[in-house]
């Protein structure tokens, strides 16, 4: 899977926040949602699960399904 965006919309305070690198810890402004991990991975960290509408866009890729080898994990 390729991350091309990774965002969500509160529902709460109506923000969109979106983490564009790694370590892009971004809160919205009243807080109840966040999102984190840029383009390597989708965490949330959130109050509810009902406050947030996900707006990320994301590739499904056929080369997730390929074996990682061992030492590259
Ligand atoms: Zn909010």
């Amino acid at each position: 899977m390729k991350i091309i965006k990774n965002a969500i919309r509160c529902k709460i305070c109506g923000d969109e926040i979106e983490s564009t690198y790694r370590h892009d810890y971004v809160t919205c402004s009243c807080g109840a949602c966040a999102v984190d991990g840029g383009h390597n991975y989708l965490r949330r960290s959130l109050k509810s699960l009902d406050c947030f509408e996900d707006i990320s866009v994301v590739i499904p890729s056929e080369e997730e399904k390929a074996p990682v080898p061992e030492d590259r994990k």
